[in-house]
This record gives structure tokens, sequence and C-alpha cells, in this order.
């Protein structure tokens, strides 16, 4: 585990150079990582059982394996994680998370109604408090998301191999039911692969076909590239106007590492939002 969190530093180090536009970000997705890593050893055992006799009848029936809405979690790790990672925005902006991290740990703010509103993508209308840079409040976002990722990886890890076996055709993650955002090309065949942000996991998914609605005529199906780049693209349906972001490595033969991927494609992001695509 330690060489590959040192082979992504690595990776991320070379886009730095690559993409100096990217420079910040990936600069905040380094020091996530590395405390990612920590809490990964630091987690006992998973905060969410899986009950195995239910996993067959959740995958054939489009069930993610954990629904965050039911059951009593122990959000002990996730919230010390959570305040570790506000330190990242904290030293970036000195007071902006300041007053959040102390109403969490007071009690005042509850914190698995935040958990459940960032992960259920409910618009927070206390964006006030939460500071006014937007950058600070995307920044509380994806710590929301990344506190419960050492979490749901230990589902992953254990019954990832389950899950995979299942042959889960759904658009949504098997393991959590987020929406993916970006996904890849993989192997000799062309095989697609979405990813989830929140778990880590991917799982095979049909070219043509939309995740989102489940459309799978090829007319209403498209994709574009930018500037003829053909390592990357978005996928976009033209029935429900979503759109996926997809990575094709295979003609440099490099394992491309998601969690990076997303965060050095937010061109894209503002590309399809631009043209209408959400
Ligand atoms: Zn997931
Ligand atoms: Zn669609």
């Amino acid at each position: 585990m330690a060489k590959m969190l040192k082979d992504t530093l690595k990776t991320i180090e070379s886009y730095k150079t690559q993409s100096p536009h990217y420079e910040e970000l990936l600069a905040i997705l380094e020091e996530i990582l590395i405390l990612r890593e920590e809490y990964r050893r630091k987690m006992p055992e998973s905060i969410f059982p899986v009950d195995e006799r239910l996993i067959s009848s959740k995958m054939e029936g489009g069930l993610p394996l954990i629904d965050l809405s039911q059951g009593d979690y122990d959000l002990t790790q996730p919230q010390a994680y959570f305040l570790d990672l506000l330190q990242i925005a904290e030293k970036r902006a000195p007071g902006e998370t300041k007053e959040l991290a102390g109403k969490i740990k007071s009690g005042e703010e509850d914190f698995k109604e935040m958990l459940l509103s960032a992960f259920y993508g409910e618009q927070e209308d206390e964006e006030g408090e939460r500071g006014e840079e937007d950058e600070t409040f995307d920044l509380i976002d994806l710590f929301l998301e990344e506190c419960l990722r050492p979490s749901f990886e230990k589902v992953v890890s254990g019954y990832g191999d389950v899950v995979l076996k299942s042959k889960w055709s759904e658009g949504y993650c098997p393991v959590c039911g987020k929406e993916p955002k970006i996904g890849k090309i993989k192997e000799e065949e062309g095989t697609r692969f979405l990813f989830c942000n929140q778990c880590g996991i991917e799982w095979p998914f049909l070219r043509i076909k939309c995740p989102f609605c489940g459309n799978e005529e090829q007319q209403t199906l498209a994709y574009f590239t930018v500037e003829d780049d053909e390592r990357y693209r978005v996928d976009v349906c033209n029935e429900c106007k979503r759109y996926i972001k997809i990575v094709d490595f295979r003609e440099t033969k490099e394992e491309p590492n998601l969690d990076i991927e997303d965060i050095t494609t937010l061109h894209l992001d503002i590309l399809a939002t631009e043209e209408g695509y959400d």
C-alpha cells in the first residue's frame, strides 16, 4: 500500500509540471491522499456492517450493499478524519473553517446531517455560515465525501470481488449507490468501467448505454474530445442531458489513477456544463 501511495504521489508531481494550472488542486489532493493512507491504517473494522446473506439478492435487485441513510453507523473515525481534512483548507485560508470545526466538535452542527446532505447532493442552506469563498465551500463537499472513503474502501476490499461477480448492470455504484463522474476504457476489448469516487470501486458498464437513464439508442448517445486528445473524452446522453468523463490510456499502457484524473479533467466538466450537460 505504501508503495502505491508513493507511485501516486509521483504521478501527481509529474502532473503538476504538465498542467501548472492544476497545481494547487493537486497539492490539496496530495495532502488528502497522505491522510487517507493514515486513516486506512487506523481504521480497525468497517463502520458499515454487511449482511453476507443479502448480497446476492441486493445485487440482483439493483440495491447497493450499503444504504447510508439507513443504520446507525459509528461516525467517530469519519468525523476525526473530516476534522483533519479541514486543516488542509484552514492552512490555505486561515479562519475559514475554524468555526465549522468548532461547531462540529461541540455538536452544534450535526455531522451526520452534513454527511447525508452532501452524499445525497442536497443544497446546503447555511452557505453563508460555511464560508463565503467558493473554493472553501467546494473543498468542504470534497472532504465530506472523502471522510467516508476509507470506511467504504473496507467494504470494497472485503466484498468487491463478490459484488463484481454478481454482474451488476446499473449505472450507480454497487457498493454505496453514488453516481459516477468518471470512468475508463480498459483491456483489449475496450470495456468501459465506471468509477465511484466515494468508495473507489470500478465496475464494468456497457459502452453504448447511458449510466444515468439507461438509454441505449446510439443516435442520442455521443461523445466529445478536446483538442483531439483521444485519451480523454466526455460521453454524453442527449436523452437525459447527463455526461461522464472517460479516460482511455490503452495506447500508453498506463493505469490511470481516477482520483487524480478526475481533478485534472475539471476543464472537461466546465465544457460539458457549458454545453448544457450535467
Ligand atoms: Zn461507491
Ligand atoms: Zn441518459
